[in-house]
């Protein structure tokens, strides 16, 4: 049958902030890999890459926390714990966060819900590892809806809206072959964030419609601080 890597994208998953503490040291980073195992006690596992500051952190101290963020998250604050490393940046510094029971930050700024827990048990998975810990602390933060992973990508990272913007009609007396240079979607090669002239990047400026090549020269990915010349066009 083969692997249809494609097929991995069907799992749906949350967005999550896995943080932890050791000695007056805190991080926190991106993690996709966030379950419920058993509910008594109540347990959860999470995945981290063996190579990142919060892996080190967790095995450790024995603690983690999880912060559940909201659809509404921006992207510059998922980049902050996606795509920089707490080697080289103090990111709680930057971020709303409370000390748990266990002593662990829990990011509460753009979260839907926070836990903190103990580690009960590991598994190496090669690259990453298993960590399973047991809830000793949860609560809700806000009513927001939680981001899927699935959303992240297509409304967050940019897939083209489903209506077709008026500057395409603006742009119809162009050539073809010039308008498709102009509507083509460029590629991060640090994050992989994707740069859609459809839509533009209105947090920062820029409206839809903008070509990549129109982007100001001092534009940077809204997500991990890339400059344009780290970007490649998509295919
Ligand atoms: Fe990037």
């Amino acid at each position: 049958m083969g692997i249809d890597r494609q097929a991995f994208r069907a799992l749906s998953y949350g967005l999550y902030i896995v943080a932890s503490t050791e000695g007056d040291r805190l991080n926190g980073q991106i993690a996709n890999a966030v379950m419920q195992v058993t509910s008594r006690p109540p347990r959860i596992a999470v995945a981290l890459n063996k190579e990142n500051l919060t892996h080190q952190l967790v095995e450790n101290s024995g603690l983690f926390s999880v912060s559940v963020l909201e659809e509404d998250t921006p992207l510059k604050f998922i980049g902050l714990f996606g795509f920089k490393s707490g080697r080289e940046v103090d990111k709680l510094s930057q971020v709303k966060y409370e000390v748990g029971e266990t002593g662990v930050p829990m990011v509460t700024e753009n979260a839907v819900a926070v836990m903190e827990a103990k580690v009960t048990g590991s598994v190496d998975v090669g690259s990453h590892t298993l960590f399973i810990g047991e809830v000793v602390g949860a609560k809700v933060v806000s009513q927001e809806t939680p981001m899927t992973y699935a959303y992240y990508h297509k409304v967050k990272g940019g897939k083209s809206p489903k209506t077709a913007p008026t500057y395409v009609e603006d742009k119809m007396e162009k050539p073809e072959e010039e308008r498709r240079e102009e509507m083509k979607r460029y590629v991060c090669e640090v994050c992989g964030y994707v740069y859609v002239p459809t839509k533009g990047d209105p947090d920062n400026g820029v409206a839809p419609g903008t070509a990549f090549g129109d982007l100001p020269e001092d534009w940077v990915c809204p997500v991990c601080g890339a400059g344009k010349d780290q970007f490649t066009p998509e295919d």
